[in-house]
């Protein structure tokens, strides 16, 4: 047991010096007062360890000795410098400090050069002191970082801990060496001690530098926040200001740090937290002495930043957080960059609308007078016409009666985005605005074409916007001559059910491929095929009637094969069922008279 507690004394000195040779290294390769101060207080402490191997133990040397005694102050002190790195001492406590120090050394001369042979009582009293010293060095620093780690992230957590927690270990063996000497002489009770001192070597060396695995198994009770942060930034981004000021959010509690912010790539503050705004610019300047870390933003227009003012204990304890910084910062640009686009696209849409009300409401006035000419002209007002002239005005009328229809299609889309569209809502039958419809489109219904009303018997009731609703069917009626360009009949089927009313307008035309569905619906959406490229048309009616139908409570659903024809239905309430929803009752069915049309939720090949 004895060779097994030598061999353990042995295997504690190797370790501390391991230690003292490893955050040496780490010193040397970053650098920096804080560093340096642990790595002494290591690098003493292993150099007490070291001469206590040198030591006889029968005949001491009292050089080495008073050295072994200064280093092991030493070695305490340089931890309570490290801790002034982060939390400044305040001038009382480094006198007083400094004094106890200095005490220390002269009792520690004392002890090996005058009292080495006094009573037991005396040396231990003096022993008591100087442990008694190292214990104040170290032990206010292991409160302060253990208190202090309570609110930082779990790595900088946990690294403080186990720094606090191998001297807190320290200090414990040490005073037990001495107020129980008699009882360790004993050597399972030297091995136990022997062996708890060499389990500390692994935890204060984890403590400044952990292995990745570890830090994993620390983060891992975090994984699932920063997991949701990227997620925020990534899928949560109403616009760039809202997106940077949670970036910088996150930033600055992912690293533990104490401020932060994102600046643009023209250097202007785009968001901050923890800072006011004049602080933040002083730093994005770079124009003050605090630490800040800064993680480059690769934005189109340039780099921005995204930085964290360094907290106390950032970047010793946090420098894996910095580098998930550098990792986070690409989240950041792409969240920022979509949001950009966002905006740009927005920005787009804002003045596509913009031109399409001030160049619709331009060319109103000037196509309102040709159409009073060419009338003119047309009815003989303005002198006799020959053959050619009249064929000519006819030609015109109808040329200036598309662009008129045109100008209202762009009209109405400019006032629903402007959300300046008011519906005029009154009763009517619906079947009465399917033969206005029809009556409407009845110019345009050649040879080739026929247009068949199948409307049932009874009244049907809907509470709508007459002239518009009967714009959207004329509309699809229009569509369905246009789009059957080799001729065929177009029917157009009025029904009501389950408080639904229905007007189905299907033709035999081209038919639409499946693929192009999503696109009727949208505003200017075309669907160009060599049969359809040479049709005239804005592709403003289908997105308006949808709008319309939808904001009358209906829809519009289509059904088609390419090549055979389509079916567009638009959907509306019955006035029964409104009123029925109105006064919080059931839909009302319409009557037996009326067959089954779809209902508004009917699946099927249709876009939504
Ligand atoms: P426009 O007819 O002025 O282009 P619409 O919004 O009314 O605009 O229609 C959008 C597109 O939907 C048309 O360009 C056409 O490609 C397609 N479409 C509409 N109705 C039919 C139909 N009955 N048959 C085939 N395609 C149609």
């Amino acid at each position: 047991m004895t060779q097994a507690a030598a061999v353990a004394q042995y295997l504690t000195t190797a370790a501390f010096v391991a230690l003292g040779v490893a955050v040496a290294y780490r010193w040397y390769r970053q650098p920096s007062r804080a560093q340096g101060m642990l790595a002494l207080a290591l690098i003493t402490l292993a150099a007490v360890a070291l001469i206590g191997r040198f030591q006889s133990p029968t005949n001491p040397s009292p050089v080495l000795a008073f050295i072994s005694v200064v280093a092991f102050l030493a070695s305490g002190y340089f931890v309570l410098l490290f801790r002034n790195e982060f939390i400044p001492l305040g001038r009382r406590t480094r006198i007083a400090a400094n004094v106890l120090l200095g005490v220390s050394i002269v009792v520690g001369f004392l002890d090996t050069f005058v009292f080495a042979r006094a009573d037991p009582f005396v040396l231990t009293v003096i022993l008591l002191e100087l442990i008694g010293a190292w214990a104040i060095f170290t032990g206010e620093p292991i409160i302060r970082f253990w208190l202090a780690s309570n609110t930082l992230p779990a790595v900088q957590r946990a690294r403080m801990r186990f720094l606090s927690g191998g001297f807190a270990v320290l200090i414990v063996v040490l005073f037990a060496s001495v107020l129980a000497r008699s009882a360790l002489q004993n050597p399972t009770a030297g091995l136990i001690t022997q062996l708890i001192v060499l389990a500390i070597v692994p935890a204060i060396y984890v403590s400044f530098a952990p292995p990745s695995l570890l830090r994993r198994i620390w983060r891992m009770s975090e994984e699932n926040e920063v997991r949701a942060a990227m997620q925020d930034l990534l899928i949560f981004s109403p616009n760039r200001q809202a997106l940077a000021e949670r970036a910088v959010y996150w930033a600055v509690r992912l690293m533990g740090a104490s401020a932060g912010f994102v600046t643009d790539a023209d250097g202007r503050v785009l968001a901050m937290y923890g800072i006011d705004a004049d602080r933040a610019s002083n730093l994005a300047a770079g124009s003050s002495g605090e630490d800040v870390i800064v993680a480059p933003l690769h934005l189109t227009e340039g780099q921005g930043t995204l930085a964290i003012v360094a907290g106390r204990f950032t970047p010793v304890f946090g420098a894996d957080e910095i580098s998930q910084m550098r990792a986070y910062e690409v989240s950041v640009s792409a969240g920022l960059e979509r949001s950009r686009v966002i905006e740009r696209m927005a920005a787009i849409e804002t003045n596509k609308t913009q031109f399409l009300n001030l160049a619709s409401h331009e060319l109103r006035g000037p196509v309102t007078v040709l159409r009073g000419y060419v009338s003119m002209l047309e009815g003989g007002l303005l002198g006799h016409l020959n053959e050619r002239g009249r064929k000519a005005a006819a030609v015109m009328a109808s040329k200036v009666s598309e662009m008129n229809e045109l100008i209202e299609e762009m009209i109405e889309a400019a006032r629903l985005e402007d959300g300046a569209l008011a519906l005029r809502p009154v009763e009517a039958d619906l079947r009465d605005v399917v033969r206005a419809a029809a009556e409407s489109v009845a110019p345009v219904v050649d040879s080739a074409h026929t247009l068949d009303l199948d409307l049932p018997e009874r009244r049907v009731r809907v509470r709508v916007d007459a002239d518009r609703t009967k714009a959207i069917i004329g509309n699809l009626m229009s569509n369905a001559i246009k789009y059957s360009p080799a001729g065929g009949a177009v029917t157009c089927q009025v029904r009501a059910r389950a408080g639904i009313a229905s007007v189905a307008v299907s033709d035999e035309g081209l038919g639409i491929a499946a693929e192009s569905l999503p696109q009727l619906f949208t505003r200017f959406g075309r669907v160009i095929t060599p049969e359809t490229e040479h049709l005239k048309g804005t592709g403003l009616g289908l997105f308006l009637g949808r709008q319309l139908a939808r904001m009358q409570g209906g829809d519009i659903t289509v059904i088609s094969t390419e090549g055979k024809g389509s079916t567009f239905t638009l959907h509306l309430p019955t006035a029964s069922a409104t009123e029925g929803s109105e006064n919080g009752a059931a839909p009302a069915e319409t009557g037996p008279s009326e067959e089954a049309s779809p209902p508004l939720a009917q699946p099927g090949a249709k876009t939504d």
